[in-house]
């Protein structure tokens, strides 16, 4: 079947930005910087923690594998932004797309959005995560004073994987602890925070049962944004 390529496109470009591949880099051994910068680029309205929808396939016929979630690691508003995405054994399209791809490459992707961003009036910030989490919490970290209390928690399999955050927050490794555990540990002050969970959906929920259920924190006040799940394709 074909697809009438100039409509469609007119029609993707309402809703997509387009922008080219400048440079690619690994920040660790499983996470590369993908830098993407272009005329529609700019200017775009980002919020650090809000993410964009890339386009890693073909949107005809399969469009489950068409797009996959990505939160800006940085953005300047003079046209470049900066997403992370890590290598998982599994290797769906995201994956894949990030290995494979190439300066010089076109790219497409939604406007950014999400409201896994900063809650500046809470007394101190709490960051539990996983690799992926990282990329979104390193954008909302470098995006608080240097006066703003933070606490924090990141998993990973190893210190291979840890990505360099601007400030510094405890990163356990799956080997060696479980983070739940690792969180019931951490000494935190008497009062509730802000947590911003963000990572595996299965662990998510259960940052989030520990704070409400086991430290009495309010449910609003843990901002739960679930990035993956085994054996669940893309999650937005
Ligand atoms: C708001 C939001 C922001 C996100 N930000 C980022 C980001 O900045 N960087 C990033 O890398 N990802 C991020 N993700 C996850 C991303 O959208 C994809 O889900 C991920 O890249 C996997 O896509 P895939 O096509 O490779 O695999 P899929 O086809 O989506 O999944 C195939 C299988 O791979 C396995 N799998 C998926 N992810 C992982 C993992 N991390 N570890 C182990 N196994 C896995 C699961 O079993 C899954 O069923 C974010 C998701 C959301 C919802």
């Amino acid at each position: 079947m074909t697809t009438p390529a100039t409509p469609v496109r007119r029609l993707l470009d309402r809703f997509l930005c387009r922008g080219t591949v400048e440079a690619v880099d690994d920040l660790t051994p499983r996470m590369r910087r993908i830098r993407i910068t272009g005329e529609s680029v700019r200017g775009l309205a980002w919020v650090p923690g809000q993410h964009v929808r890339l386009q890693v396939g073909d949107l005809f016929p399969n469009f489950g594998n068409a797009l996959r979630t990505y939160s800006v690691w940085d953005y300047a508003g003079d046209g470049r932004l900066d997403l992370c995405i890590l290598d998982h054994p599994e290797g769906g399209p995201g994956a894949r797309w990030a290995r494979d791809v190439t300066v010089g490459q076109e790219v497409a992707f939604t406007r950014p959005e999400g409201r896994l961003v900063i809650h500046d009036d809470a007394p101190y910030q709490l960051f539990v995560g996983d690799e992926t989490a990282a990329v979104a919490f390193g954008a909302m970290l470098r995006a608080l004073p240097a006066s703003a209390r933070v606490f924090g928690l990141l998993e990973a399999n190893g210190p291979d994987d840890r990505l360099p955050l601007p400030r510094e927050l405890t990163w356990v490794y799956r080997d060696a602890e479980p983070l739940t555990t690792a969180l019931e540990a951490l000494d935190l002050p008497a009062e509730p925070g802000v947590a911003y969970i963000a990572g595996e959906a299965r662990t998510c929920q259960a940052v989030r049962r520990h704070l409400v259920r086991d430290r009495g924190w309010p449910r609003k006040t843990a901002i739960v944004k679930p990035f993956w799940a085994p054996g669940k394709r893309g999650m937005d």
